[in-house]
């Protein structure tokens, strides 16, 4: 213990001031290894979990972001693919479904919690569609800092055939289902997926219901954005819409309401301290997410990783 102390002393006595901030944001930050394994460790074990929704579609949840999955006469659609370690336990919860072959696969942005089983269900048949960026941003190497993670290129079996740049509809099971991208958000590929019929609303990692979210600013994402990408979500849905959020239990309007109420004053309250000079480690010490603590910051992003994040793009 001595020993520890004393080398830490030394250490900081040693560091610059700048690198020392540093080193302390990242170990406050990452004191834990990176969300990335420990999502995906989470998910070779994980049981998925089927919920019938209305008409056709289910949602499976239980491996990376919420999926939803058409079944008809086309066959299957999924929104979202999981992570691919999932693949007994995820092609067990599709042959539930029934014996509708899977033909479609569409990814709501880049995130391997949701394309990481993009190669297996290629296999099995599925055509995946996606905004031009999830193609380009699974193309390459990106380094996403704040889960301290580097994502190599996706194989080429991985990647969306189907891209496309504001909005896109496809006719599946005899639905009009409408893809509409985000200005960025919680990156720069997000869309929402809205099934008409059943009156189902897809829209991706713009919502974590009853989480603080993430937001990759590697790839455009911000917190304006995010508000932003909220407001377009209660505009496009009613109190009957169910809504699908990339991670947290299935959601309703009033639920989305508070999420949008926790974005907009948390960022009013970093931003004001902010403003005042204050470092990013200061804004974090002065607890500005404190009274939506208990609601919103028991997962992956706790509070003090939250407020960083919000911090960035204030
Ligand atoms: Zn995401």
């Amino acid at each position: 213990m001595e020993n520890f102390n004393m080398d830490r002393r030394k250490f900081i006595e040693s560091a610059t001031f700048a690198s020392l901030g540093l080193l302390l944001s990242q170990q406050s930050a990452f004191a834990q290894e990176s969300p990335v394994n420990i999502i995906k460790k989470a998910a070779a074990t994980a049981k998925i979990n089927i919920t019938k929704l209305r008409g056709s579609l289910s949602a499976l949840e239980g491996s990376g972001g919420n999926i939803l999955v058409s079944t008809g006469k086309d066959g299957k659609l999924m929104v979202d693919g999981g992570i691919g370690v999932s693949k007994p336990n995820m092609s067990g919860a599709l042959a539930k479904l029934g014996e509708a072959p899977l033909k479609v696969l569409i990814n709501t942005h880049w995130h391997f919690d949701h394309v990481d089983g993009n190669l297996w269900l290629h296999e099995k048949g599925a055509a995946i569609v996606a905004h031009e960026n999830t193609l380009k941003n699974m193309s390459r190497t990106i380094r996403v800092d704040d889960w301290n993670y580097t994502f190599p290129p996706s194989p080429k079996g991985a990647l969306p055939g189907k891209t496309f740049q504001d909005k896109y509809s496809m006719i599946f099971n005899g639905e009009d289902i409408h893809m509409l991208h985000y200005p960025p958000a919680h990156t720069n590929s997000d869309i929402s997926v809205y099934f008409p019929r059943e009156d189902v609303l897809h829209v991706a990692d713009t919502w974590w219901n009853g989480h603080y979210p993430f937001i990759d600013y590697n790839t455009g994402g911000n917190i304006e954005g995010m508000i932003q990408a909220t407001d377009r979500n209660l505009k496009s849905s009613s109190d009957k819409t169910i809504i699908i959020p990339g991670h947290g239990p299935i959601g309703t309007r009033k639920q989305l309401i508070e999420y949008r109420d926790m974005l907009s004053s948390i960022y009013d309250a970093v931003k004001k301290l902010k403003l005042q000079g204050k470092s990013m480690e200061e804004v974090v010490l002065a607890k500005p997410t404190s009274k939506f603590d208990s609601k919103f910051g028991t997962f992956i992003i706790d509070p003090a990783f939250f407020t960083r994040l919000v911090y960035k793009g204030a």
